[in-house]
């Protein structure tokens, strides 16, 4: 049960090159006089400035600060975010003093990602913080965004994610009668916040910032579900737009003008269905189709005409969880639904003490080997150390049935986990397929395979034939718990969510493979739930080389964090 921190496992080759920061330092040299020959480098930067050494430092800092630019080493990485902030300091406030703090904070983030000093983290949240002080900022938004994921990613916590988020949400929209809102920063944590709808933190944590917010005196608007605002004159519903989701979905409102509205709900007998509506008085419906059929959560939404304006309706399968607030310029309403009320405790904690992680392969057994050599075995038990020390640290019991690189057979895996009394068994791999476009994120639960796919990816993991793997498969049905099964595929489903959620706050996108079903040999026998975690595709030459990346195998190494926290929790 020895476990060594991450820090020692197999890690890539990471810029090798501190080449072009000396050509810029040298610059920064020739800049104020100690040499010439630089020109091109500086015309074509041409911004204002009265110090061009300053400049330069800010240049190269941004240039720096971007993903994949090579770093030099970190005492140089931390003496130029010093310099950088210092400038921000000596400007004072205005554009230019966030402008600064904010380039200062994206290099002193990269150097954490790539390195992993705690400190660096801090230094970065202080410098996002700075840059996010005056609302009223281009890039104060964008900043305080990037400072919450930061947080929550150096907690290894997507509950303070989301409520990070959630206060920079309601900082911002606040704001908004004396700044002009920014819409795209403020759109993209409305669905950072539906993409965490999972780990969402108690009512009452939430609560409690926007009671904080109001003693500041920044909330402009009423947090819950008010009813009545004053209106500001006839009014025009714009449109409607629906995020929507399995679990959790948000509709937006968006009206020409402040106006009142009320909210009600109607149950059906027996609960089988629900709808909520929002009144909106003396608004004008306007013309076009206002008939939108959704998915998941959202059985409908539509608006329609009434005697006093206009209403808005959500047809939600039975008994759900609504928050109804407003939001100014645009005027807009926000609908949030939900299958359950955050933080409430309908669902009862699992106990959790002891988890098995197995880093897939191992020894003779590399498992797949990506297009530049990359290999498998070397990158599960990375992402398991990485997980078993964070996993530690909260104080839960890790066995992983590999602490090095060295055989352990499938059997034996699942036989180590039965003698440990695990809780939880979570398997880690790479996906490989013959054609490279093939990506994205998988996870798979023991059943009998229902799916060519997952009998596929199961068969080679097996190391069998298709034809041996499937009647393995075949011959699982006797060996299956109900219960177990039912707490694996909930499981495998967090799992899943927490990967993909933190993939595409990073990436933008994220391929969502989902959750399938197969006969893994590896869990066949573990007396406790557990799923395989096909992190991405080892032959997908992009994901390759993220996989080859200590920030990707972090984040996926959290991505499990998370999962066995919300499963813990219940959810
Ligand atoms: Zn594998």
């Amino acid at each position: 049960m020895a476990l060594p921190r991450s820090e020692n496992s197999p890690s890539p080759a990471r810029h090798p090159s501190s080449m072009r920061f000396f050509v810029a330092t040298l610059c920064a040299a020739v800049a104020l006089g100690f040499a010439s020959g630089c020109e091109s480098h500086r015309s074509a930067h041409s911004e204002p400035s009265t110090d061009d050494g300053q400049n330069l430092d800010r240049l190269e800092a941004r240039r720096l600060g971007e993903a994949g630019a090579p770093l030099p080493p970190r005492a140089e990485v931390i003496a130029l975010v010093q310099k950088v902030a210092d400038a921000a300091a000596h400007e004072g406030a205005g554009a230019r003093a966030a402008q600064l703090y904010a380039i200062s904070a994206r290099l002193a983030e990269r150097i954490w990602r790539i390195e992993g000093h705690d400190e660096d983290a801090a230094r970065a949240l202080d410098l996002y913080k700075s840059a996010a002080v005056d609302p009223k900022l281009a890039g104060a938004c964008e900043s305080a965004r990037a400072a919450a994921s930061l947080a929550g990613e150096r907690a290894h916590d997507a509950a303070i994610t989301y409520a990070e988020l959630y206060r920079v949400e309601r900082r911002f929209a606040a704001a908004a009668p004396k700044a002009s809102p920014p819409q795209a920063c403020l759109q993209g944590i409305g669905a950072d916040l539906l993409l965490l709808a999972s780990f969402r933190p108690a009512q009452s944590v939430l609560d409690s910032i926007d009671q904080a917010l109001e003693g500041e005196g920044t909330v402009g608007i009423d947090p819950v579900d008010s009813g009545a605002r004053l209106a500001g004159g006839p009014s025009r519903l714009v449109r409607v737009d629906v995020w929507p989701g399995d679990d959790a979905a948000r509709v937006v409102v968006s009206l020409d003008q402040p106006a009142s509205y009320r909210v009600a709900d109607e149950v059906a007998s027996g609960g089988s269905s629900a709808q909520t509506f929002v009144d909106l008085d003396g608004v004008d419906l306007g013309a076009g189709s206002h008939e939108l059929a959704e998915s998941g959560i959202l059985r409908g939404v539509h608006a329609e005409a009434t005697r006093t304006g206009s209403r808005v309706v959500l047809d939600l399968p039975g008994h759900a969880w609504r928050h109804v607030f407003a939001m100014p310029e645009p005027f807009r309403i926000i609908i949030d639904v939900a299958r359950r009320p955050p933080g409430a405790q309908t669902h009862a904690p699992r106990e959790v003490a002891r988890v098995v992680i197995d880093p897939g392969h191992g020894g003779r057994d590399t498992g797949a080997v990506g297009p530049t050599g990359i290999v498998e075995k070397d990158v599960t038990l990375d992402i398991a150390h990485r997980a078993a020390g964070v996993l530690l640290a909260q104080g839960l019991e890790i066995l992983l049935t590999r602490d090095d690189d060295r055989f352990v057979a499938l059997e034996e895996r699942a036989a180590r986990a039965n003698a440990f009394s695990a809780d939880l068994f979570v398997s880690i791999h790479c996906n490989a397929s013959e054609g490279k476009a093939r990506h994205g994120v998988e996870t798979y639960v023991l059943d009998a395979s229902r799916d060519e796919i997952a009998a596929r990816v199961a068969a080679r993991e097996n190391e069998m034939t298709p034809t041996a793997s499937a009647e393995l498969a075949q011959m699982l049905g006797g060996l299956r718990l109900a219960d177990q099964s039912r707490h694996s595929t909930q499981f495998a489903h967090l799992l899943q969510r927490s990967a993909t959620t933190a993939i595409r706050m990073r990436y933008g996108e994220a391929s969502e493979g989902g959750v399938h079903f197969a006969g893994f040999y590896v869990l066949v026998g573990a007396r406790m739930p557990s799923a395989l975690f096909e992190t991405s595709y080892i032959s997908n030459p992009v994901e390759e080389q993220r996989l080859g990346s200590v920030e990707y195998r972090q984040l996926l190494a959290d991505a499990v964090v998370n999962a066995i926290r919300a499963y813990r929790e219940g959810r």
